[in-house]
């Protein structure tokens, strides 16, 4: 059995209370391996190691620390395979996923941030004669980076690259339901030499591990993306010493089709906004509204594709639907279908745990379609993170923007339509940060990502990414 360890200033250490955790296999509900429930003493001995590494790291030219980021890219892509199986095992999506999109964008994540944050671009303003002020952006010092268990090596790596190309040193945390792939990561970062104490793993539960980090009196900013409850937690601690936050939270995302879109094309991608990786993506289209014209041959398409979707296990090719990532969140998929019962929907399809030959103890789930809900009832208006989706008629535009709008969250939304007009009044209206227009997640790393309302704080991408990972600083210099 493996057995996980702390990396601290580079080395691989045993918790220091000598407590473990059992992570599970999501597809036959078997331990896959034990991680270290790290108490404060680790936690702090990270950040001290963190904090030593500042000294040096940020006085590295910014290409000097670029070079780091592509020989972890280059590792990563060496051993692609093993990565790609280890997500799949850890995370119970399928294997065909992590090697087309999990993995890959973990390597372009480092390549990407290299290039595009390695060197400093600084503004300066002269108003009167004799005076200039320039503008830096100076590193922040040590972040505490924590990640979720949906998209564990993709989410992990979109905060390290940025947070190490600025000139930063970070402590990261990722769910205890899933720490394989940043497991393997910190090995790689050993055999490159990454300088020790510049990127920290330590492992465990979120209250435990994950507090006693975000509480730290040393962590400068905090990187956290998971869910809005634990967020407000975090928020709420990091006012205590002034630190900087970004938060990615939760979602309630509606996926919006109006008459004149491309039906065909329409169903296809709000399938797949629906049911990838098993619903358990924070932008999942999860809340479908139809304009009344096209309801019931939406429906009546949506279902027939919604039937063929394969759930399965992860490491079968035709697999659409894997696993959910463990036991505790199965249920909680399933309390949210009973909850649908309770409000009087109809489920039309699936609203079961299912059971895979020879799979008997893995977490599977029926993709699930729910229609006939009332517009303020829970399954409208909260995030159920799981293949479960609801498809509502809406009567006009206004109905539309009314019911997507009406739920705390703000992340994203999704707009089928072939009307310029229609399509520019509706997308002004929504209160999300994101967009996506006759298409659905297509990403450039270059574009702000984040919420608005519960969805979260910041932006990250791109050069938005400086915005959290660097703190800037005026010089004001007077000359003669
Ligand atoms: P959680 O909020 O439960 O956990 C996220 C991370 O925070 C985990 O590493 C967890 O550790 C840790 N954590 C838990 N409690 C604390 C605490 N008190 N202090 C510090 N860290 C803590 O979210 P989930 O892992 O369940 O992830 C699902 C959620 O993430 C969904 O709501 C989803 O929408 C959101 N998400 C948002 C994204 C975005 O970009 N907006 C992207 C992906 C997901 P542990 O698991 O070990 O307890």
């Amino acid at each position: 059995m493996l057995t996980l360890k702390n990396y601290i200033s580079g080395n691989f250490l045993e918790p220091q209370n000598n407590e473990y955790l059992d992570s599970y296999n999501p597809s036959d509900g078997s331990i896959l391996y034990k991680l270290p429930q790290s108490n404060k003493k680790d936690v702090d001995d990270a950040v001290t190691a963190a904090k030593v590494s500042f000294l040096d790291w940020s006085k590295l030219p910014g290409i000097d620390r670029a070079q780091f980021l592509y020989l972890i890219s280059d590792k990563i892509q060496e051993n692609f395979s093993e990565f790609a199986e280890a997500e799949s095992m850890d995370q119970g999506k399928p294997l065909w996923l992590t090697k087309k999109v999990d993995i890959p964008r973990a390597i372009k994540n480092f390549r990407f941030f290299a290039e595009q944050l390695s060197g400093q671009s600084t503004e300066s303003f002269n108003d009167e004669p004799g005076f200039v002020n320039i503008v830096k952006r100076d590193p922040v010092g040590v972040c505490a980076l924590i990640t979720p268990w949906n998209l564990p090596l993709y989410l992990l790596t979109w905060k390290i690259a940025p947070a190490l190309s600025l000139g930063n040193t970070v402590v990261c945390k990722t769910s205890e339901i899933t720490s394989l792939t940043a497991y393997k990561l910190s090995e790689i970062m050993n055999k490159i030499k990454l300088p020790n104490g510049v990127c920290n793993f330590v492992y465990g539960s979120g209250d435990r591990s994950g507090s006693y980090l975000t509480e730290h009196s040393d962590v400068a900013a905090i990187s956290f993306t998971g869910g809005t409850k634990t967020g407000e937690k975090i928020y709420t601690s990091a006012t205590k010493g002034f630190k900087k936050v970004g938060l990615e939270l939760g979602g309630k995302n509606s996926n919006i089709v109006f008459s004149s879109c491309d039906l065909e094309k329409t169903v296809k991608t709000s399938i797949h906004a629906a049911f990838i990786n098993q619903g358990e993506v924070c932008l999942s289209g999860s809340k479908i509204l139809v304009e009344e014209s096209i309801y019931s041959l939406f429906v009546e398409k949506f279902i027939e594709k919604a039937k063929s979707l394969k759930v399965g296990n992860p490491s079968d090719k035709d697999t659409f639907i894997g696993a959910i990532a463990s036991i505790g969140h199965l249920n909680k998929i399933l309390s949210y279908i009973e909850i649908a019962k309770e409000e009087k929907a109809t489920i039309l399809l699936g609203g079961n745990r299912t059971s895979i030959p020879g799979y008997e103890e893995g977490y599977y789930i029926l993709p699930t379609v729910i229609t006939d809900l009332k517009p303020d009832s829970r399954i409208l208006t909260e995030e159920i993170f799981g293949p479960v989706v609801s498809i509502s008629p809406v009567k006009s535009e206004e109905e539309a923007i009314e019911i997507a709008n009406n739920t705390p969250y703000g992340l994203s939304a999704t707009v089928f339509s072939s009307n310029v007009n229609q399509i520019h009044r509706v997308t002004s209206k929504l209160e999300v940060g994101q967009i996506w227009v006759n298409c659905w997640l297509q990403r450039d790393l270059r574009t702000p990502f984040g919420g608005k309302k519960s969805s979260g704080i910041g932006r990250e991408g791109g050069v938005y990414s400086r915005e959290l990972f660097t703190e800037l600083k005026n010089i004001c210099i007077h000359y003669s």
